[in-house]
C-alpha cells in the first residue's frame, strides 16, 4: 500500500451534511501487487506528482478551485514510492484504475509501456467530462484494454465492477497466500464511517453506491477478507504501508 499523500477536500465530498468537519484530509493511496510471474500490478495511480508544487493543479479556474486540493511533498510522488520498492514506472506491466477521477488516475501518464485494465463504462462516462480531466489519463500513449464487466486479470487478481460512485466503477479482489482474500474498494467505500452514516448522496448514483459497498462488504464477510476503504487509513487499524511493511 503506498501512501500518495493527501487530497484537502469539503467534508460533503465524501460525508455529507458534515458541519462539524468542515475539511477533510483524505490519505489517497495506490496498490502496488507482485504476480506470481514476478510482474508487477498497479492499481490507481494516486494524484499528478504536479500537485508537490501547486495544490490547485488539477482543478484552478473550475467551480471545483479550493474545493479539491492536492497535499502531496515530494515523497509522496508514485515514482518515490516506487523507488523505496527499487523499481521505476517501466517495471509496472499492468495498471488497473479502480476509475479515472484526478485522484486515481493523475499519473497515468508515468505508464505507457503498460497495460491499462479499465471498465468500459468508465472510459465511455469520462471522455470529455471536464469532472473527469483528460489531461491525466485520456492520453494517446496509453494503451486501455476495455473490460465489460467482471475479469480475471491474473492469477488471484479480480475485478469487480462496483458502479455507483461513477458509472463503470471498479473494485479489485486479490488473493494472497497467506493473508488471503484482500478486497481494494476505491471509491466505492471512501471511509469506514460510509457505513455508520449509511448516506450515499455523494456519489454519481447514490442506490447503485449503497448496493456495491454492501456487496463489497458482504463479500468480506463471507470470505474473512480485508476490506480496504478508498481514502481511510484509520480502520482496519492493521492497515501497514509500504516500504516498511506489506502483505503477502
Ligand atoms: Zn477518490
Amino acid at each position: 500500500m503506498l501512501d500518495l499523500g493527501s487530497c484537502d477536500c469539503t467534508a460533503s465530498t465524501v460525508a455529507p451534511g458534515s458541519p462539524d468537519m468542515p475539511r477533510l484530509q483524505l490519505p489517497v493511496s495506490a496498490y502496488l501487487i507482485r504476480l506470481v510471474d514476478g510482474a508487477h500490478l498497479l492499481v490507481d495511480t494516486g494524484m499528478h506528482r504536479g500537485h508537490v508544487d501547486d495544490p490547485d493543479l488539477a482543478w484552478r479556474g473550475t467551480v471545483s478551485e479550493g474545493d479539491l486540493r492536492g497535499d502531496m511533498t515530494s515523497a509522496d510522488t508514485l515514482t518515490h514510492r516506487l523507488g523505496e520498492l527499487g523499481l521505476t514506472p517501466p517495471d509496472v506491466a499492468y495498471v488497473v484504475n479502480t476509475h479515472l477521477h484526478f485522484d486515481h488516475a493523475g499519473d497515468n501518464d508515468l505508464f505507457p509501456h503498460a497495460r491499462f485494465l479499465v471498465q468500459r463504462a468508465q472510459v465511455d462516462f469520462a471522455r470529455d467530462n471536464p469532472d473527469y480531466p483528460g489531461r491525466f489519463w485520456d492520453l494517446p500513449q496509453l494503451a486501455y484494454e476495455l473490460l465489460d464487466g467482471p475479469a480475471d486479470i491474473a492469477p488471484g487478481v479480480r475485478v469487480l465492477p462496483t458502479p455507483g460512485h461513477t458509472p463503470g466503477h471498479q473494485s479489485v479482489v486479490v488473493t494472497l497466500p497467506q493473508t488471503g482474500t484482500v478486497i481494494l474498494a476505491g471509491d466505492a467505500v471512501h471511509i469506514a464511517q460510509s457505513f455508520e452514516r449509511d448516506d450515499w448522496s455523494a456519489h454519481h448514483d447514490p442506490a447503485a453506491a449503497r448496493r456495491s459497498a454492501y456487496e463489497l462488504r458482504d463479500l468480506a464477510d463471507s470470505t474473512g477478507g480485508l476490506l480496504i476503504y478508498g481514502h481511510d487509513r484509520s480502520r482496519p487499524q492493521s492497515l501497514r504501508l509500504a516500504p516498511h511493511a506489506s502483505y503477502s
